[in-house]
């Protein structure tokens, strides 16, 4: 069978619901998208679930099941994704927490969650080598920055057990002490190292030369690690034994998907100008997924700007946003081999700007090439796909019927 070659951009958090300033139209529906409106009307359409009907799922587990998987049956926790983002490796045994650093004074009370923002990335090197590599009763503790203040941290022993509780008293709780994790349960042991831990890093990081400098400049010091998210070591068999002979690549900025896409033995590129942010290089994202295309099955792009826009409830940047991703089929489509490449969108769930957060609608979903059974879409929108082919289908059915499209699905029986 003559295998083809694909291009998936998922546009994070994409999904919205109608809005009064629109006209009572999504972002997707208002938006001026003439070529994605042509690839739904050459193309299969529907609105999919990512993971399941009425489930709201958070941009780690969404993004799992778009990649042909079922997070039921691998998810530890963010911890552990983050770890692996941090290219901090975890064996069996191992418990990640996502960290921020934050400023506390003596009685452990949060003054500030996320240390001013802390982002000189010198700075936060010095500190963490300070603190990374200690260990504590035959534990190990190992350190990794990630984006401006937040750090990955892996604790390495013997018979650690994960259940431990977030120190993290919460978003905006500056005042609220941190919360000791040791409980009086079979977690103690556990939780009591890590407790040993985090006061051994205040006592390092509150005399640290670094934070003097800081104080002297008015800022705030970074002299404490405000965990959450503990979580066991997770491990994604490779997409490969999944399809067999596949070979995917994933482009984008944001850690969290480099990292998913690394444990599923993704090859990854970024870019400085690839920023998981809202201003990102559209262009440069394009262009690159040509590249990858070459030696690559499937490239898959993905796009945060559009959840961001969500959870700030700015439905005229989310548009915008829109009209740059519609560039960049633009673009591929006018370099494209036609005859053998396919062109896909989804999203990992919606984020209704009104709501402000993850919902459980359905979200937009394409695939235009070759030989499709086109259905009668003519136009991109949340309700213009709504009676298309792939209408009910999940996130991971949607990833086999493109992977099956190009030529790397098992058959079942004989
Ligand atoms: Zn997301």
């Amino acid at each position: 069978m003559k295998k083809a070659k694909g291009i998936y951009l998922i546009a994070d958090g994409l999904g919205d619901r109608p809005i009064k300033e629109l006209k009572n139209l999504t972002p997707l529906e208002y938006s001026n998208t003439p070529t994605m409106d042509f690839l739904c009307k050459e193309g299969v359409t529907g609105l999919i679930h990512p993971y399941s009907p009425g489930y709201r799922v958070g941009t780690d587990w969404g993004h799992i099941c778009l990649f042909g998987y079922n997070p039921a049956d691998h998810y530890t926790g963010r911890g552990a994704i983050e770890a692996y983002s941090a290219g901090l490796e975890m064996k069996k045994g191992d418990i990640a927490f996502r960290g921020n650093l934050g400023t506390v004074d003596n009685s452990l009370t949060v003054i500030d969650r996320r240390a001013g923002r802390i982002k000189e990335k010198e700075d936060i090197k010095t500190l963490i080598e300070a603190i990374d590599g200690y260990e504590i009763d035959g534990c190990k503790f190992r350190v990794h920055p990630l984006t401006e203040h937040r750090v990955a941290i892996v604790m390495s022993g013997d018979e650690l057990d994960w259940h431990i509780i977030d120190t993290d008293p919460g978003t905006a709780c500056e005042g609220s002490k941190i919360i000791c994790p040791i409980q009086k349960e079979k977690y103690q042991k556990s939780a009591e190292i890590l407790w040993k831990f985090l006061l051994h890093v205040k006592n390092i990081w509150d005399k640290h030369p670094i934070n003097k400098k800081r104080e002297e400049k008015g800022l705030y010091k970074a002299n404490f690690i405000i965990t959450r998210g503990a979580a066991a070591a997770m491990v994604l068999p490779p997409i490969e034994s999944i399809f067999p002979k596949i070979k995917v690549s994933v482009i984008a900025g944001d850690e969290t998907i480099l990292g998913i896409g690394k444990m599923c033995n993704f090859d990854y590129v970024t870019d400085k100008s690839f920023t998981g942010g809202f201003e990102t290089n559209y262009l440069g994202k394009a262009q690159k997924a040509l590249e990858e295309l070459e030696n690559h099955d499937l490239v898959i792009v993905h796009i945060k700007g559009t959840d961001l826009c969500g959870h700030d409830n700015n439905p005229l940047k989310k548009v915008e946003i829109i009209e740059q991703i519609d560039k960049m089929y633009e673009y591929w489509l006018s370099k494209i081999d036609k005859e053998n490449t396919y062109l896909a969108l989804a999203a990992d769930h919606s984020t209704p700007c009104h709501f402000k957060d993850h919902s459980s609608d359905p979200v937009p979903a394409f695939l235009y090439g070759p030989h499709l059974r086109v259905d009668k879409s003519i136009s991109c929108g949340e309700r213009m796909v709504a009676e298309g082919l792939l209408n009910g289908y999940t996130g991971s059915q949607f990833m086999r019927t493109i992977v099956d499209y190009l030529g790397y699905t098992r058959k079942y029986g004989a």
